[in-house]
């Protein structure tokens, strides 16, 4: 069995730690292990981003573009490798986690333009005898600190910005994933990153997360994860004012209004609600559907699903994988039993299938006679089960869909240009699928309002979390 280290100043260190065991879902089996690093093993880590601080960031622009584009070049000549790992540690379908690869890979290829466009400015002074100029420099050392779901793109999207800005990093992977982060460190070392400027420590996420938030090197905090550990790391960056961007949680509503291509929306409903077994922050999470167009859309939908084949993610033919752990299928089956008990009902599916105490599965399930008061309609559920509620009015739909805490992607399908545009105006989320279920992209600026986050990873805006703004008041 593997044993895999931590990276750390260039060198794979932690052989002498504690590990913790990396499993595959699909069947509860050990796969490899990990160091179980602590506070000690993170300040090494911040020590060695640190020293690589003053010469990475003093690099040209072209010279950073060039090593990202290389570590992007690498993990496309080893796709079908790193799809494997990201299938075998968390069960994605081995179709998807192929695409996962080639997301991932976007960021690192995007930001190594856009390195080359941190431009500063110059400011007319306020008489003839000052100038104002005004620099964009990189924040310092960055922690990154990433959960399960996508294994590579959510530590890309953070490596891509920081070293295109001039930072450097410590990433933290989830305990579930920790392999492929550890891949992308070997792809970061083959392509010649310099010591120091990229880390990884794997192992206790409170203990190491301290160590981030209490280190006054440590710059900036950038995490993705539940809105949970994100509201507990926001407290903790109050003492020292770190810098914080968190993609937090999200519980996307689907509107179909009377006027949808109620195929194509079926089509969106299938590949964002069940992409990832429904593991997506982004995906949708409550459907709502004009009372015309109702009855259409739950039997084409219910038809679809009842095609998608559940199994290992390593078979071609598998659509949805297992879920990845205990924790997450109990939390599925809590919001099921519950619309259930409340007067829902499962057109299709509506139970989960337990191989054993670390590896589970749930049948993709479609619910209806759904309503607000039920669990799965206000809480994240992160599994494969769309409840389907019906509306008659445009602003009900509006009203039920901003109707949560959470502000991070919304979706509706229409094809009228007037209803859309009051729509896509009136949703209080950062991410809007008008007729798009799969909106992620890396030129586009990705992020949550109200609890859902802070700030956006990806786009021209991605870059900017990185930056300090400094202005320098020149007197001639
Ligand atoms: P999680 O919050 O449990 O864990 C995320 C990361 O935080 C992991 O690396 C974990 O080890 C670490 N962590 C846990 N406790 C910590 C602590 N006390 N201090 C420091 N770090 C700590 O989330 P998860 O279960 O891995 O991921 C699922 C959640 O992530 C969902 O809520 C999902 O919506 C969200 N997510 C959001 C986005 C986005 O872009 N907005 C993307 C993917 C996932």
């Amino acid at each position: 069995m593997p044993h895999k280290l931590n990276y750390i100043n260039g060198q794979w260190t932690g052989s002498e730690l504690a590990y913790m065991e990396v499993v595959n879902p699909f069947n509860g089996e050990t796969i490899a292990t990990v160091p179980k690093a602590g506070r000690r093993e993170a300040e090494m880590a911040i020590d060695a981003a640190h020293q690589a601080f003053s010469s990475w960031s003093r690099l040209s622009a072209q010279e950073r573009a060039g090593y990202l584009q290389r570590v992007a070049n690498i993990m496309l000549e080893n796709k079908e490798e790193l799809a494997r790992i990201m299938t075998l540690e968390m069960g994605k379908p081995l179709r998807e986690s192929r695409g996962e690869v080639q997301y991932a890979a976007s960021f690192l290829e995007w930001y190594a333009e856009e390195a080359k466009r941190i431009y500063g400015r110059t400011v007319p002074g306020r008489d003839a005898s000052q100038r104002i100029l005004v620099l964009k420099q990189p924040v310092g050392v960055v922690a990154a600190i990433t959960p399960w779901n996508f294994p590579a793109a959510m530590v890309t999207r953070k490596l891509g910005p920081a070293l295109a800005a001039g930072c450097t990093i410590i990433v933290k992977p989830a305990e579930q994933t920790p392999l492929t982060a550890i891949r992308l460190m070997e792809y970061c070392e083959q392509a010649g990153i310099p010591h120091g400027v990229v880390n990884l420590v794997t192992g206790d996420p409170a203990e190491i997360g301290d160590a981030f938030m209490s280190n006054p090197l440590v710059r900036k905090i950038t995490f993705t994860g539940s809105t949970a550990v994100g509201k507990h790391l926001i407290r903790k960056s109050a003492d020292q004012v770190k810098k914080v961007s968190m993609e937090l949680g999200g519980h996307a509503p689907m509107i179909v209004f009377e006027d949808a291509d109620v195929e194509k929306a079926v089509q969106g409903a299938i590949s964002s609600k069940f992409r990832n077994a429904g593991q997506t922050c982004i995906c949708m999470n409550r459907i709502y559907v004009h009372e015309k167009v109702y009855d259409r859309f739950v039997q084409a939908f219910a038809e679809a699903v009842s095609q998608l084949k559940v199994g290992d993610g390593l078979d071609e033919h598998t659509h949805v994988g297992p879920i990845i752990d205990r924790d997450g299928y109990e939390k599925i089956d809590r919001h099921v039993q519950d619309a259930l008990e409340k007067g829902a009902k499962a057109v299709i599916g509506g139970r989960g299938h337990i191989v054993n105490e670390r590896a589970c599965f749930y049948q993709p399930t479609v619910l209806t006679n759904v309503n607000s008061d039920m669990l799965i309609m206000y809480e994240e559920t992160f599994g494969p089960v769309a409840p389907i509620q019906t509306f008659q009015r445009d602003e009900e739909a509006i009203a039920l869909a901003n109707a949560s805490p959470y502000g991070l992607a919304a979706y509706f399908y229409t094809e009228s240009m007037k209803r859309g545009t009051k729509v896509m105006e009136a949703l209080e989320y950062g991410i809007i699928g008008w007729n798009d279920a799969l909106p992620s992209t890396a030129q586009a600026p990705f992020g949550g309002m109200k609890e859902s986050g802070i700030g956006r990873e990806g786009g021209s805006e991605g870059i900017e979390p990185y930056l300090e703004t400094k202005y320098v008041s020149v007197g001639i």
